[in-house]
């Protein structure tokens, strides 16, 4: 048997939901110009559903289910996730979960998904940035980083920037090294990436992800790595997985299958299709940085149109 409920944010969601249909139907020739047949999941949640009988033991992988449901109240796929001690360039660190190949989850902000009282349920905080009437976010490199991968850092938030011309939001690329210039601060991660090569992560409290981390593994190609920092950068302003739930991109992986477990939440853009839809996508877990740098964006201006729409 399971439970449905509301948090006082997913009110707030539903509200804004409720408002961006009404804007979308007005929109409704707009829309039809668009061959609309993606889904895009978000790490935030809509509602989320579990059974009463709550159970903490560790499973065989090592995470326990209280982490397995937070993580999925965030919107994050915990097959395969696993806990990391992540290394900065300045020398300090912290505790992350590490899921869906390239999301980091603090452990910090793990611990913020609380209880609601008189439930057993979590509460939700966070999923989308807070724009206001607009709001200008600020991509900027670590001196380290190598000309190649900062000219293929300004080249990929160039190519978001034309994408999501007219929404509310401007992403830009700063030529200061300083981190507190930035948004979001892609550095090399002194331990703690893995073989992934990079990490990113989903926004939180209204903000964008703050970090790209990048290991020694890193692609050494100026064109994947331009891919591959949009996929990153999308991430940071809201983009999650579009087959977080199936991982149908990523052979071999199998798909979310938690019978014990809260039903998974992603938000939809209405006429967009659900899940894997393209190998070519951008937001596919595991996308292909060999393809070209455009493929895919089809419809990452639908999602910030409808988010943030102008
Ligand atoms: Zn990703």
């Amino acid at each position: 048997m399971k439970k449905s409920f509301y948090t006082r944010e997913n009110d707030k969601i539903m509200r804004v939901l409720s408002d961006k249909l009404k804007t979308n139907l007005r929109q409704m020739k707009t829309l039809k110009n668009v061959t609309l047949l993606a889904v895009i999941a978000l790490g935030m949640v809509l509602f989320a559903c579990q059974k009463e009988d709550v159970k903490t033991t560790e499973t065989e992988d090592g995470i326990s289910k209280e982490v397995k449901r937070k993580l999925i109240s965030l919107g994050v796929n915990p097959y395969g996730a696993y806990k990391e001690f992540i290394k900065y360039e300045d020398g300090t660190g912290e505790d992350v979960y590490i899921a869906e190949n390239d999301l980091m989850v603090p452990v910090e902000r793990l611990n913020r998904v609380k209880p609601k009282e008189g439930t057993n349920a979590e509460e939700y905080v966070g999923g989308l940035l807070d724009v206001g009437a607009s709001r200008t976010i600020v991509v900027a490199a670590s001196s380290n980083l190598n000309y190649m991968t900062k000219n293929a850092l300004r080249d990929a938030v160039s190519e978001i920037s034309s994408t999501i011309f007219g929404t509310k939001i401007d992403v830009s690329y700063s030529y200061s090294s300083n981190q507190n210039d930035a948004d979001i601060y892609v550095s090399y991660a002194t331990s703690g990436v893995g073989s992934t090569g990079i990490l990113s992560g989903l926004p939180q409290n209204g903000d964008p992800y703050d970090n790209i981390l990048i290991g020694s593994n890193f692609h050494n190609n100026g064109s994947y790595q331009q891919r591959i920092f949009m996929h990153n950068i999308l991430h940071c302003l809201g983009l999650h997985h579009n087959d977080a739930q199936s991982m149908q991109s990523c052979p071999g992986y199998p798909g979310f299958d938690y019978s014990d477990m809260p039903s998974f939440p992603s938000l939809y853009v209405p006429g967009t299709p659900s899940g894997y839809y393209s190998s070519t996508a951008i937001m596919n877990v595991c996308y292909d940085p060999y393809a070209p740098v455009n493929y895919g964006l089809e419809y990452i201006d639908d999602f910030f149109q409808f988010f943030y729409y102008q």
